[in-house]
């Protein structure tokens, strides 16, 4: 048995990474193929409609809620 986890049968995601559903672990996405969360300041975290200061910014302020 060979149970596949690519196309119709791979995990769904609709983060803000995308306007449309797309497979958890894109590019942009901001979950990893494993589920965990990819956030700013994370060395894979891509964002096209963000600048790296942006990223930075956001990054910034997410440590400082915590
Ligand atoms: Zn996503």
């Amino acid at each position: 048995m060979n149970k596949r986890n690519t196309g119709h049968g791979g995990m769904r995601c609709d983060c803000a990474g995308y306007h449309f559903p797309h497979r958890i672990g894109s590019k942009f996405c901001w979950y990893r193929a494993d589920g965990y969360q990819r956030l700013p300041g994370d060395v894979d975290f891509n964002d096209r409609h963000m600048t790296d200061d942006e990223i930075a910014a956001a990054a910034a302020s997410m440590r400082k809620q915590q």
